[in-house]
């Protein structure tokens, strides 16, 4: 997410709470919330089926129970930090798509271990 201070635009990551740095990879979701390469190491591997409905932060989008969700296990409390911010299957392998995508930076990751999630019908 995006916040003021000292009258510059200052970017972290809503899920950690971590501030840009310039050399932390950061993607961009809607309405300017943002996702770190840390994060998403993290959520590629931790995501777990969600009891309830939710809303995914990068993508607005309103998710049924039983999607792949990910929210950051200790994140600390910080300016930047969206406390509540769960991340959508559908955003983890896009996000790591683009991030594979990116010469600049250095994550690589093999789509086959981490296949779309089947459309479950209620
Ligand atoms: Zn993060
Ligand atoms: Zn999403």
């Amino acid at each position: 997410m995006q916040r003021n201070e000292d009258g510059g635009i200052v970017i972290s990551c809503d899920f950690c709470g971590v501030d840009w740095d310039e050399a932390l990879s950061m993607i961009e979701g809607h309405q300017g919330s943002v996702l770190c390469l840390t994060c998403l190491k993290l959520a590629l591997d931790d995501a777990r089926p969600s009891d309830e409905p939710f809303k995914g932060t990068l993508c607005l989008s309103e998710k049924p129970a039983g999607t792949n969700r990910w929210i950051h296990p200790q994140a600390e409390t910080s300016p930047g930090l969206n406390p509540d911010a769960p991340l959508c299957w559908d955003c983890i392998r896009l996000a790591a798509k683009g991030f594979h995508k990116d010469p600049d930076v250095d994550f690589r990751w093999d789509s086959s271990l981490y296949p779309p999630q089947p459309v479950t019908k209620p």
